[in-house]
């Protein structure tokens, strides 16, 4: 098997009590089946706490929470499960938060999630362009039905988006645009199964000159954006927390000026993140359009958070985290609203 990380990810260590916003809140807590087992041998106080917390919802079970918060969570902000027992003892989704992985048949790539503080705090406000680290292991592949020209493909083109995304010569909004467009080309040679020419695509907008090029033509396209429909998608959406939709609701259309770098190292998480996703469906362009989607959001909520770092919390909070609002953001790149032209107006 072989794993992919982002180069921060041995720094992550859990801020645990002093944690300002704990991930044993506000979500319910998902219990696999062997930690539930575990669970239900505890004996004494512990064991009784943790039978009158777990619950089953939807299929699901679950540890139901107390004024927002896991009620085995201590006053000075620790688990007490951890305490008693260890942290081996945790659940599955406990123990590895916020790492989240995705297998790709022999690859494996984990990810911190910029839902926890600490992991946004690694990842926007570095200043070197984030890079991967690779290392493999005796583990056996998982089965997969992928295509694998479709594959090899779509992981060319997101190391060419990567660079897209990177060039620090070229403002934000433009390498966006060239990311979309590229993206969008992509997906019609990959639907056609042209994989030779997905190859020389890529290749192409690794050249600085053909890219200007490219952008010399675009620039009549970026004009007149209208930021309404995906204010509007957002609204929509089931929220998490209550002040959400409030601030949703005063969103405007962000200027991608400034400092660039945290918005573009969240370009880069949400890319590494999504863009494979699109080898099980063949659907690029929905992966594509919304992570230039999660970016205008964020860099529109910024103001309204009061940081990057808050904004990126709740983006991946309220849309990253909810399989319905991800579902939601991705699909709607089926629409009008959201075609190349659209996206690019907003640029
Ligand atoms: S959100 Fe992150 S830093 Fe805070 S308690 Fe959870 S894992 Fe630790």
């Amino acid at each position: 098997m072989v794993t992919t990380v982002p180069d921060y990810f041995h720094d992550f260590h859990c801020l645990a009590g002093s944690c300002p916003d704990t991930c044993c809140g506000q979500w319910e807590i998902v219990v696999d089946e062997a930690a539930k087992a575990r669970y239900l041998s505890v004996e004494g106080d512990l064991g009784r706490r943790i039978r009158a917390a777990l619950t089953t919802r939807d299929g699901e079970d679950v540890m139901v929470l107390e004024n927002g918060k896991c009620p085995l969570l201590t006053e000075d902000g620790l688990c007490e499960i951890v305490l008693q027992k260890g942290e081996d003892f945790l659940s599955e989704a406990c123990h590895t938060h916020p790492r989240f992985t995705e297998i790709y048949g022999n690859l494996q790539e984990t990810m911190l999630s910029i839902s926890c503080p600490e992991a946004a705090r690694l990842l926007l406000t570095r200043e070197k362009p984030l890079s991967f680290l690779t290392t493999r292991n005796d583990a056996p592949p998982e089965p997969t039905d992928l295509e694998p020209e479709l594959f090899v493909a779509l992981s060319q083109g997101r190391d060419t988006a990567m660079a897209i995304l990177q060039r620090r010569s070229l403002a934000l909004s433009d390498r966006l645009a060239l990311f979309l467009e590229f993206a969008h080309r992509l997906e019609r040679l990959t639907d056609d199964g042209r994989y030779f020419a997905a190859q020389g695509l890529s290749d192409h907008y690794r050249d600085q000159d053909y890219c200007l090029r490219r952008l010399a033509r675009l620039r009549r396209k970026r004009r007149g954006g209208d930021f309404a429909p995906l204010k509007a998608l957002l609204l929509s959406m089931e929220h998490l927390s209550a002040d959400t939709p409030a601030i949703f609701a005063a969103l405007e259309a962000p200027v991608l000026e400034g400092d660039e770098v945290p918005l573009e190292q969240l370009a880069v998480y949400l890319l590494f993140r999504w863009w494979r996703k699109a080898s099980c469906d063949g659907y690029l362009w929905r992966q594509a359009g919304a992570i230039a989607a999660g970016v205008l959001t964020v860099a529109a909520l910024t103001p309204l958070c009061g940081s990057i770092l808050e904004a990126a919390r709740r983006f991946s909070k309220e849309v990253e985290h909810s399989a319905e609002n991800r579902a939601a953001l991705t699909h709607a790149m089926d629409g009008a609203d959201f075609s190349l032209s659209a996206l690019l107006s907003l640029l």
